[in-house]
């Protein structure tokens, strides 16, 4: 898949569109979800253009992959989430649910969060 260089996160990027900012670095930026799953939901991305999970870790440097993950682990520990707990999710490929094509982890945290239920159906 190529990169579409006007999909939302790109416009965000760009500052094109608004976006309530909750940490950025030279690698990484994160935002609030405009439409959240839970009390607090979070996305991280990384600066440069990667649609997906597997096109980062298959494209992006050491550094960067580096820096994206600790970036998460700052971003909980800076508004304490990291003891209260949290849920990770990326969503690799439409099937997977992914609408936006440029590469993002959501954050979920700030109340108790129910399970996995509905990952599996008979379709
Ligand atoms: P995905 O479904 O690709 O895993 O997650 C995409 C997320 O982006 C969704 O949770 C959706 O609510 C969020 N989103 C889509 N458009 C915008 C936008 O313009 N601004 C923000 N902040 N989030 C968006």
């Amino acid at each position: 898949m190529t990169y579409d260089n006007n999909n939302v996160f790109a416009k965000i990027l760009r500052k094109e569109l608004s976006s309530k900012i909750v940490f950025e670095n030279e690698h990484v930026l994160c935002f609030e979800d405009i439409s959240r799953s839970a009390k607090i939901h979070w996305l991280v991305i990384p600066k440069k253009p990667y649609t997906s999970f597997d096109d980062f870790m298959s494209k992006a440097s050491e550094e960067e992959i580096a820096n994206f993950f600790k970036s998460i682990t700052q971003i909980t520990k800076e508004n304490n989430i990291d003891k209260y707990g949290y849920r990770l999710v990326t969503n690799n490929g439409a099937s997977s649910g992914q609408s936006v094509f440029h590469f993002h982890v959501h954050i979920l945290s700030g109340q108790t969060l129910g399970g996995l239920h509905g990952a599996i159906s008979e379709n």
